[in-house]
C-alpha cells in the first residue's frame, strides 16, 4: 500500500516507516524536523521536509505518492510544555489536523490512523483504564488530543473519513537492532533519563514525587515495546481497510510499573547502581495510569510480544549504548 507517514521522524513515528518498509509498504514521510530528526528516517521512504500546514505542498505530496492511507504522528506531545505554551499545542496539533484532513478531503483520501494518548483520561481512580472510561483530561496536550479526536469523528460524518485513534499510554524501547531509539532534545522521559546515569551523561535520576498513593508512594505507568505498538498500528490500518469503521483503541500493557521499580529494573538490566534522588512531584502527573487493550486484542486481534520490563529496558539500553549522543541530524 502507499502510505503517508507524517511525522516520521520522531521516536514513534520512524519506527512505524521502518516497520511498514519491512512489510513490502512504500512509505512516504512528510515531517518538518522541528523535533525529529532526518537521520531517524529509513533512506528507503520518500522524506519530504515540509509542515501539515502547507496545504499545497501536502496535496501534492499525496498526488504524487498516489497516498492511500495515512497515519498521523505529526503533533507535539510534552505535558509540562502544553501547560506553559497551550496556544503553540492547539496551533500545532489541532489546527495543523485540521489542514492536513482537509487536505485529505480535497484529494480524496478516507483513511487515517493517528496517535492519541491516555493523556485523555486525566486522573483516574478506577484502573485499568477501558475505553469506556469518561475523558476528563488534566492537560492541554491530553485535551488537544481529544479535540482532535472529535474533529475526526464529525470530519467522519460529514466527509466519510474514517479514522482509527490509537491512545497510547508509556511508550518505551527501540527497535531491535539498535538502529533507531528513543531521543528527544530535550529529554523529558523516564527510560532514557533513567539511562543516562550509567552512560556517564547524568549523575542521578530525580524521582518526581514519593507520596503518591501508590504501592511505593511513586507514580505507577504502563509501559509498551514501540515495536508491539507499531505492530497495532498496522493491524489498524488493514482492520479499517477492510471494514470502513471508525474507531479508538488504548494500547498498552495491562501491567503497571513504579518509578522505583523502574529504577530497580535499570539497575539489573545495566549493573549499574544509577543513583537516585527523591524530589517534588511534577505539575500534571496522575498518581497512576494502566490500560486495559483488551478491546485491541479482540478486535484487532493485537498480540503484545515484549511483555518482559527488563527486556524493553534492555532494548532501550541496546539503542542508547550504540547511540550515546542520540542524532546529530
Ligand atoms: N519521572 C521521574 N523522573 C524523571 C522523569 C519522569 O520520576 O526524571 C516520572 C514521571 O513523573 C512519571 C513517570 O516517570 O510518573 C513517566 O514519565 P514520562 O515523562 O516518561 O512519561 P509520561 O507518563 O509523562 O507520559
Amino acid at each position: 500500500m502507499n502510505i503517508l507517514v507524517t511525522g516520521g521522524a520522531g521516536y514513534i513515528g520512524s519506527h512505524c516507516v521502518k516497520m511498514l518498509l519491512n512489510e513490502g509498504h512504500e512509505v512516504t514521510v512528510i515531517d518538518n524536523l522541528s523535533t525529529g530528526y532526518k537521520q531517524a528516517v529509513d533512506v528507503r521512504a520518500n522524506f519530504y521536509n515540509e509542515d501539515i500546514m502547507n496545504s499545497e505542498s501536502v496535496i501534492d505530496i499525496l498526488q504524487s505518492n498516489n497516498i492511500e492511507s495515512v497515519i498521523h504522528f505529526a503533533a507535539f506531545s510534552l505535558v509540562g510544555e502544553s501547560m506553559k505554551e497551550p496556544l503553540k499545542y492547539y496551533y500545532n496539533n489541532v489546527y495543523g489536523t485540521q489542514k492536513l484532513l482537509e487536505a485529505l478531503i480535497s484529494v480524496g483520501v478516507k483513511n487515517i490512523i493517528f496517535s492519541s494518548t491516555a493523556a485523555v483520561y486525566g486522573e483516574q481512580t478506577v484502573m485499568p483504564i477501558t475505553e469506556d472510561t469518561l475523558e476528563t483530561p488534566t492537560n492541554t496536550y491530553g485535551e488537544t488530543k481529544l479535540a482532535m479526536e472529535k474533529m475526526m469523528k464529525w470530519a467522519d460524518k460529514a466527509h466519510g473519513i474514517k479514522y482509527i485513534a490509537l491512545r497510547y499510554f508509556n511508550v518505551a524501547g527501540a527497535f531491535h537492532t539498535g538502529e533507531i531509539g528513543e531521543a528527544h532534545n530535550p529529554e523529558t522521559h523516564l527510560i532514557p533519563l533513567i539511562l543516562q546515569v550509567p552512560n556517564n551523561q547524568r549523575e542521578h535520576i530525580n524521582i518526581f514525587g514519593t507520596d503518591y498513593e501508590t504501592r511505593d508512594g511513586t507514580c505507577v505507568r504502563d509501559y509498551i515495546h514501540i515495536e508491539d505498538l507499531i505492530n497495532a498500528h498496522i493491524l489498524a490500518m488493514n482492520h479499517l481497510k477492510e471494514t470502513n469503521i471508525s474507531d479508538y483503541f488504548n494500547l498498552g500493557s495491562g501491567e503497571g510499573y513504579s518509578v522505583l521499580e523502574m529504577i530497580q529494573a535499570a539497575r539489573k538490566v545495566t549493573n549499574h547502581p544509577i543513583k537516585a534522588i527523591e524530589s517534588e512531584r511534577r505539575s500534571g502527573d496522575p498518581a497512576e495510569l494502566i490500560a486495559s487493550s483488551e478491546k485491541a486484542q479482540r478486535i484487532l486481534k493485537w498480540k503484545r510480544v515484549h511483555t518482559n520490563i527488563e527486556d524493553i529496558i534492555s532494548s532501550a539500553w541496546r539503542y542508547h549504548n550504540i547511540n550515546k549522543e542520540g542524532y546529530n541530524d
